[in-house]
């Protein structure tokens, strides 16, 4: 990935990056569709396979459809859609995906019953420090959905459906059953919400998506402990390239540098000073 690529194509007050998409790599394709990636694994041309990973924002389906054919062709479906979690932003157009694909969903095991119907995640924490976005996110879908038998648990070998060269690595706190995928050959990295590259509960960063390390989104991670450990454990393979589900995608020396200072300094970095997730409190 150019370095210059990804700073020129994203232009502040534009509310923000929204359709445009970036090739990180030949097989690697992050499109935002409003505040969040989803992303296009396979090599481009008209019938050639492919995986889509995460299902982007409520209602933006058609988006995604029209992106997909751009890039594979016509009547031609993902293999199967893989999710790094199953927060509303991350499913948001899988239903009404599956209507027109009819492929397998896979995601970790512990994730299912948010997909299933049967547990719904806890409601977001308005009150924790950090503006905007927390404050607005108790209009956020916490509910889970129910896509029965279209959904599989990814495999305990940690191999990825249609996606040989990768494998998944549990990475829950933001969720329990969150994954990341990494690919050895060139240290790519797809972490959904495990961190991010900006500021989600500034709303003026996420619309402008100034690039800046963080945490997973504060408003909803319960689980603090877990996330920095994950952090930790995604900082120890030594990513070159890392899609986050919120903010640009990174690499090189910037992502070096930024996530090993996450790593090490997740407590004042990513960690609210208090929270119905921190400490309890309202
Ligand atoms: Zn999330």
């Amino acid at each position: 990935m150019e370095r210059s690529s990804s700073t020129e194509r994203f232009q502040p007050l534009t509310s923000g990056t929204s359709g445009q998409g970036i090739e990180v790599a030949p097989d690697l394709y992050c499109f935002t569709v409003q505040i969040v990636n989803v992303i296009f694994y396979g090599l481009p041309g008209e019938g050639n396979k492919w995986v889509l990973i995460d299902a982007g924002m409520p209602k933006s389906a058609e988006r995604i459809k029209e992106e997909a054919e751009k890039r594979f062709g016509q009547g031609n479906p993902p293999q199967a859609i893989i999710l790094t979690h199953a927060h509303f932003d991350h499913i948001g157009a899988l239903i009404d995906l599956l209507e027109v694909w009819d492929v397998p969903v896979y995601a970790q095991e512990l994730e299912l019953p948010y997909l299933t119907g049967q547990k719904n995640y806890p409601e977001p924490d308005t009150s924790v420090e950090g503006g905007m976005v927390a404050k607005l996110s108790f209009l956020f879908p916490h509910e889970s959905i129910d896509i029965g038998t279209k959904v599989h648990p990814l495999s305990i070998d940690h191999t990825v459906p249609f996606m040989p060269d990768w494998k998944w690595i549990h990475t829950p706190g933001h969720t329990e059953g969150h994954i990341s995928l990494f690919r050895n050959e060139d240290h790519a990295m797809i972490v959904g919400d495990a961190f991010v590259t900006v500021k989600q509960d500034s709303l003026y960063k996420v619309f402008t998506q100034e690039k800046e390390i963080g945490g997973p989104p504060r408003y909803l991670t319960p689980d603090w402990g877990m996330a920095e450990e994950s952090v930790q454990i995604l900082a120890a393979l030594h990513p070159h390239i890392a899609i986050t589900g919120h903010g640009v995608p990174v690499d090189g020396q910037w992502l070096h540098e930024n996530l090993d200072r996450l790593a090490s300094d997740f407590q004042s970095i990513a960690v609210p000073d208090h929270g119905k997730f921190v400490d309890g409190s309202e």
